[in-house]
């Protein structure tokens, strides 16, 4: 297949040099803000000497005023470099009638359009192998990633060589954050193929000085022989894959998960770590402490993550994405203040090949504080699910992930794994809501548990749901992400 490349017509000549575009050198803005360039410095040692609590103390503990001031600077030069470079952003600012001039201070950004995820595959099935909102020369792409196709087919991400360095910086920073330190040893029981977290994890637990076993995904028993041999102290994984791993240690080796000494479980790609129940029987079942992180395959890989205080995920990109808090139906930005509820949406500051504007999510979030007992001042959140995932039962919203959190605040009588059976596509579900839910093993009185966890989930969620409980082991286990919804109309097709 041939690859048909975007000619790159500049909106204005303006600062571009005649006879062609040359590339404005993004990288190295920071520092002529007055800031430590962290991407310049990942090709050697970080210009900031990690103390014991921040790999870039400066960035991390900045006050708001000063992040904004920041992030206004880069943003104009971002807008400056999407609009001279991006076919698609040169389309899609004339259809808004909006104009470079238009973004003077950073709260001017709200006037600018969304991104959806489907006019970037759009994008990108027009205009092979990237798309039209690719900024770049392809000559500059160092590598692809995809996004997981957690919602659709997957779609490609590139990475200049500037792109690169600021994910390892940000993913970096993100794996300090949780506490990973030059000391550990770490398992890395995730994707390491096309999944944007695999080689960055690489990248970034190396660059803390940590060190990386690449072990993937699928491969338990490799898992098993690297921590007891190597000693591991630490696991990045899925949660489903922590929970998954501990029944496999239990049942195949026939030894307590406790035992393998592992001190960190740094975990992602999915909500579950943040449930407070899950978090929970997770940390029992290996002794570790369970932080977790938040990133987009199409922004970076990790953006937000746990300190050890485990009290929300702490917004780790200042320097690199702007953040907005979004109402899903009206679009509107919402302030960024403890209790809010909504869709994140993430502007790329200083992106070279696809740089994105107010690119939607989906991913659902609350914001749980604006300060913490660690001193770092990005904000905190939890993600409560994608709100593709959200259903609707009666006119109440309600997520998987809540339900879950219900039904595995019940343990030891139950295992916490969860089904929610579709009978009819969604988000609309026909009350009373199906829920398929394990009980543990040795549990008595199930007719009283079922009745416990319906009146449980009314009055926690406001919906209506049939409980069905199930013996534990009934329900599929899953090593990369769970599924909570079975969508039982979906007929088999045999091959
Ligand atoms: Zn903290």
């Amino acid at each position: 297949m041939a690859f048909v490349v975007a000619k790159v017509v500049p909106l204005r000549a303006g600062s571009f040099a005649r006879g062609g575009l040359r590339m404005t050198p993004i990288g190295g803005e920071s520092a002529e803000l007055g800031w430590p360039s962290v991407v310049r410095a990942t090709n050697r040692e970080p210009v900031n000497m990690p103390s014991a609590e921040y790999l870039d103390r400066k960035i991390e503990t900045a006050s708001l005023k000063e992040v904004q001031k920041l992030q206004q600077a880069k943003l104009a030069r971002q807008l400056d470099y999407l609009l001279a470079r991006s076919l698609f952003y040169q389309d899609k600012l004339r259809a808004a009638g909006l104009r470079r001039k238009d973004f003077r201070r950073l709260r001017d950004v709200t006037r600018f359009p969304l991104t959806t995820k489907e006019e970037l595959r759009e994008s990108q099935a027009a205009c092979p192998p990237l798309g039209r909102h690719m900024a770049c020369d392809l000559d500059d792409v160092i590598r692809i990633h995809s996004s997981t196709g957690t919602t659709g087919k997957p779609s490609f991400v590139g990475l200049t060589r500037h792109d690169a360095r600021m994910w390892t910086a940000l993913t970096a920073r993100s794996f300090y954050t949780q506490g990973c330190r030059k000391q550990d040893i770490v398992i890395h029981a995730a994707g390491l193929t096309l999944f944007v977290a695999g080689l960055s994890a690489k990248d970034a637990i190396e660059f803390v000085g940590a060190m990386f076993v690449p072990i993937g995904t699928g491969a338990s028993e490799k898992a098993l022989m690297a921590i007891q041999m190597l000693k591991a102290t630490a696991m990045h994984c899925t949660p489903s894959y922590a929970t998954y791993f501990a029944d496999w240690v239990r049942r195949e080796a026939r030894l307590d998960p406790k035992e393998l000494g592992l001190k960190k479980l740094f975990c992602g790609a999915e909500p579950g770590a943040g449930i407070p129940a899950v978090r929970a029987k997770i940390q029992e079942d290996w002794g570790a402490r369970v932080t977790e992180g938040l990133g987009n395959a199409d922004m970076a890989p990790i953006i937000f993550s746990e300190c050890p205080d485990q009290s929300g995920m702490h917004f780790n990109g200042q320097e690199f994405v702007l953040v907005e808090i979004i109402d899903p139906e009206s679009g509107e930005s919402l302030p960024i203040e403890k209790g809010v509820t909504g869709e994140l949406v993430y502007t790329s500051l200083e992106r070279e090949c696809v740089p994105l504007l107010r690119f939607r999510t989906r991913d659902r979030v609350t914001v749980l504080d604006t300060s913490c007992r660690c001193g770092r001042t990005g904000f905190k959140l939890r993600c409560v699910g994608r709100t593709d995932d959200m259903l609707i039962v009666l006119g109440v919203n309600v997520f998987p992930s809540a339900v879950r959190d219900v039904v595995s605040s019940f343990h030891p009588r139950t295992t916490g794994e969860i089904q929610i059976v579709l009978s009819e596509p969604g988000p609309k579900v026909a009350p009373p809501m199906k829920v398929v839910a394990e009980f543990a093993v040795g549990t008595s009185d199930l007719a009283g548990l079922k009745n416990e966890i319906e009146m449980k989930i009314k009055a926690t969620l406001s919906v209506p749901v049939l409980v069905d409980l199930v013996a534990s082991g009934t329900l599929p286990r899953y090593e990369m992400k769970g599924q909570l919804i079975k969508k039982a109309y979906e007929k088999k097709v045999l091959v």
